[in-house]
């Protein structure tokens, strides 16, 4: 079967694209033909309409890699004709988030470029000529209908069992219809004729399909208020900034045959494309801002203290992987190993469980002064005056805290106490280990604390134990009373780590203020 081609110009070059392609395009996952051995050139077409999603994280993720790979060009277009809904907070959001993960562009947004500019806005110009062309070639017509005259055809049309809900009758319109309609105040939507042969799709990670024109109607490129849509910015943009391969969501998979039709009638140049599957939460359902809030938004995951290398690693194997074993990947090493032939078919499960592994992982990475400097920014946002304390100090309290951050913010309810005495005393701990004889042991503890020279790991650990012994008491008893004291709860660094960076000035007083509060 061949693919249809609409506009006569564009035979041959349809032909080098989505003609029937030669074998080794589909063998080969970068479609190593003459025509794709040119630069590869890839982009990632946010809509500015919200946060960035985890989902849009992952396209621009793999575009890169791909580009990076083949040493090719990663592109940042915005698509922002739906001018209602884009907002100028939300583009920063989206530059943001893409820098923090390190997902730099060679041409784009705020970057520029051969191809500026690259914001769809910014464009209209060019995809109205595109739109004068087709009209003028035929491949598009006015259409008229309204709204509730289009309903009553799809009723009709599904009535009638057919694929298409429009039936393509102001195809048919004479230049008096035309006139007659426009002199009522009509504003015409344009339309694209879709062919009526099959339209090829070659798929990298699907395959190729031929997608059966009858189910395709004669597609709205421009709407009544002048509007182009996303079909057919999307398509010449991606011709005109000779991108090679569209890589993007499997949410787009309805839009492409409606593309390749457009960039046909245009004849313009089609790219290869990639579709990979959709994120999914953990009972099969795709993530959604709607249905998962912010728990989709990059933004949120880097608030709570994720690291951008955990966030990658995380991102890459959501519908990707190596050799089904390895989870821990270098940026350098996915850069090295990415592969759109390992894409898989289907939905990928986002498990948080996951992402917090990798985070403790990642974190864990990180030297002490490298991680000191990266909990900085959650210390200081959470109110903590550590301009005041010295680096060592600082440093020591990461090494105590150890592997226990997996997220950043983390460090706040472990050391929070480090910076400030508590002001109260979790119940829960309290009524487990505050009991009848806590007042004695606080008491005795300060009286130790107090005359123990000098106030040191060992000398302070040494004391204690003396004291568990001699007056036979448990030694976790012991240390729990005296560690609520400190800090308000039961769980912690080690204790001696905590007295010796607290010092024995604050541990005394803090001491005293629980026999307070325990009389
Ligand atoms: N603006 C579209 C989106 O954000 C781009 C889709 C595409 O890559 O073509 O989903």
């Amino acid at each position: 079967m061949n693919p249809h081609s609409v506009g006569e110009p564009s035979r041959s070059r349809q032909q080098n694209t989505v003609g029937e392609p030669s074998r080794s395009r589909h063998q080969n996952p970068v479609g190593e033909t003459s025509r794709s051995r040119q630069q590869i050139r890839v982009r990632m077409a946010p809509s500015p309409t919200g946060f960035l999603h985890i989902g849009s994280a992952r396209t621009a993720l793999f575009n890169w890699l791909f580009a990076r790979h083949h040493s090719g060009t990663f592109i940042l277009r915005i698509d922002d004709t739906d001018a209602a809904r884009s907002t100028d907070e939300s583009m920063r959001e989206i530059y943001d988030s893409l820098r923090w993960l390190g997902l730099d562009w060679d041409e784009g947004g705020e970057k520029g470029g051969p191809h500026a500019p690259y914001v769809q806005s910014e464009r209209r110009d060019i995809y109205e000529t595109h739109v004068q062309r087709l009209l003028e070639s035929g491949h598009a017509y006015p259409c008229y209908c309204t709204q509730e005259e289009l309903d009553a055809i799809r009723a009709h049309s599904r009535a009638e069992k057919q694929n298409r809900a429009y039936d393509g009758r102001c195809r048919h319109l004479t230049s008096v219809d035309k006139e007659h309609l426009a002199a009522k105040g009509r504003k015409p939507t344009v339309r694209i004729k879709m062919p009526d042969e099959p339209i090829r799709v070659v798929d990298i990670v699907l395959g190729t399909r031929d997608i059966d024109p009858g189910t395709l109607e004669d597609e709205v490129i421009v709407r009544s208020n002048g509007m182009p849509s996303y079909n057919l910015t999307s398509i010449i943009d991606d011709a005109e900034m000779q991108i090679t391969h569209v890589i993007r969501g499997t949410e787009h998979l309805n839009n492409t045959p409606k593309q390749i039709a457009i960039a046909n009638a245009l004849g313009l140049n089609v790219p290869q494309f990639a579709h990979i599957p959709l994120v999914l939460d953990n009972t099969g359902r795709k993530l959604s801002k709607r249905h998962h809030g912010e728990l989709v938004a990059v933004s949120r995951y880097r608030e709570e203290g994720y690291l951008p290398e955990a966030m990658l690693n995380f991102v890459a194997r959501l519908g990707w992987s190596f050799d089904d074993k390895q989870e821990i990947f270098s940026v350098e090493e996915l850069i090295e190993k990415f592969d759109l032939a390992r894409v898989g078919k289907s939905g990928s499960v986002f498990d948080i469980k996951k992402l917090d592994w990798l985070n403790t992982h990642y974190i864990g990475e990180l030297d002490i002064s490298a991680r000191t400097d990266v909990v900085m920014p959650f210390w200081e946002k959470a109110g903590f005056d550590v301009a005041a304390e010295p680096r060592e100090r600082l440093e020591s309290i990461v090494t105590a805290v150890g592997e226990r951050l997996t997220k950043l913010q983390d460090i706040i309810p472990q050391t929070g106490y480090f910076f400030t005495a508590p002001s109260e005393y979790e119940p829960k701990a309290v009524k487990k280990w505050w009991k009848k004889d806590a007042l004695d042991i606080l008491t005795a503890l300060g009286a130790v604390l107090a005359a123990v020279e000098p106030f040191e790991l060992e000398t302070v650990e040494s004391v204690i134990w003396q004291y568990t012994e001699e007056h036979n008491i448990k030694r976790v008893v012991a240390m729990q009373t005296l560690r609520i004291a400190l800090t308000g709860t039961s769980f912690g660094p080690s204790l001696f780590d905590i007295l010796v960076l607290l010092g024995r000035d604050e541990v005394l007083t803090r001491i005293q203020k629980a026999i307070q509060f325990l009389q």
